[in-house]
């Protein structure tokens, strides 16, 4: 990685609760091991980034970054920060699912830094969303989007899976 150009740093957090039905990534048995994952998650940070890399963007996927809890969540942040130096306009991302937009989580992820979430919303009817073996209702995607705008997201972007078993073209 050369530190001379502005780059973009992904960060793959590879936790989920639970496995979803139409996804090749479960990542839901690492759970226990979040802990120790995410220590070793920072200290490969610091092995393969080098100091004070210029970045464009941050993009923590998955998996669920908003699985980790707010110790390990901060740890990871604060070591990735201490290791780059984004620019001033620069995007940070986080992906969350729904569930996880409380409040107090939205809070903590914008005071850390994030200024753009990417929220897997998957589909509005809780029918579609029992077929995926997704946990959240529709309006929970409601609420989370309105709650991260609450919260001062501006940036806000969702996933939305179509062409089901059934669905129609109009839906
Ligand atoms: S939460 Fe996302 S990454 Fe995890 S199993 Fe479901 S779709 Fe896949």
């Amino acid at each position: 990685m050369s530190a001379a150009q502005p780059t973009g740093i992904y960060v793959h957090v590879p936790f989920c609760r639970h496995a979803c039905r139409y996804c090749d990534f479960h990542f839901s048995t690492l759970l226990k091991q979040i802990p120790e994952v995410v220590a070793a998650m920072g200290r490969e940070a610091e092995l393969r980034i080098p100091h004070e890399t210029p970045a464009r963007t941050l993009y923590w996927g998955g998996g669920t970054p908003s699985v980790l809890p707010d110790a390990e969540f901060r740890a990871l942040n604060a070591t990735l920060r201490q290791r780059i130096v984004l620019e001033p306009d620069a995007e940070c991302t986080l992906e969350v699912n729904p569930e996880d937009v409380t409040p107090d989580r939205v809070a903590l992820w914008r005071s850390e830094g994030f200024n753009r979430l990417s929220i897997g919303v998957q589909s509005f009817r809780d029918d579609r969303l029992d077929w995926m073996g997704r946990p959240h209702r529709g309006q929970d995607a409601v609420d989370a989007v309105r709650r991260a705008q609450d919260a001062g997201f501006e940036d806000l972007s969702i996933d939305l899976i179509y062409g089901l078993p059934g669905s129609s073209l109009g839906e």
